[in-house]
C-alpha cells in the first residue's frame, strides 16, 4: 500500500523517532509499504516519519546493480565511519531542493532486519550517503547545507 509522503513544514519531520520496541507483522507490512511508497516515489530511501510514522525504521534501494537490493533496517545506528564526501542529496520531503553538505565517505551500519536478526553494513559512496540522510530523519534532521 502507497503511504502519502509529507512534506516540510510537517511536525512529525522535525521529532526525533522512538525505537521499534519489537519486529512484528505490523512492522513487517509497514516496511513493504515504504517500501513501494519510496519505489512509486522514485527515491532511493525513505525513512519512517516521513510517512507520519515516529519509529526507528528506514528503507533504501539503490536501483539494480547498484549497493546491493532492497534494505530495511529497523533502529539502525552508525558504529563506524571514515572519511569525507561531498555530493549532492536530495529529500522527497523537500521537493526540488538539493543540497551538498559534508558526509562520511564510509560507514557500518548496524541495525535489526524486518526477520528480526541483527545485521551489519558496510557502505561507501551513494549508499554510505543514503544511510546518513536517513539517519537525520530519525532524529528529526533536515537536510541542511554546510
Ligand atoms: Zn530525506
Amino acid at each position: 500500500m502507497q503511504l502519502p509522503i509529507l512534506t516540510m513544514p510537517h511536525p512529525v519531520l522535525t521529532t526525533p523517532c522512538a525505537p521499534v520496541p519489537q519486529v512484528t507483522e505490523d512492522i513487517r507490512r509497514f516496511l513493504q509499504d515504504m517500501v513501494e511508497t519510496m519505489h512509486q516515489a522514485g527515491g532511493i530511501g525513505l525513512a519512517a516519519p516521513q510517512v507520519g510514522h515516529s519509529l526507528r525504521c528506514i528503507v533504501m534501494d539503490l536501483g539494480r546493480g547498484l549497493g546491493g537490493g532492497i534494505y530495511c533496517c529497523i533502529n539502525p545506528e552508525i558504529v563506524r565511519h571514515a572519511g569525507i564526501q561531498k555530493n549532492p542529496e536530495g529529500c522527497l520531503s523537500i521537493p526540488g531542493r538539493v543540497v551538498t553538505r559534508d558526509r562520511f565517505a564510509k560507514v557500518t551500519l548496524a541495525y535489526t532486519d524486518e526477520h528480526g536478526m541483527a545485521r551489519r553494513l558496510k557502505a561507501t559512496g551513494l549508499l554510505a550517503l543514503c544511510i546518513q540522510h536517513e539517519l537525520d530523519h530519525l532524529d528529526g534532521i533536515l537536510m541542511t547545507a554546510g
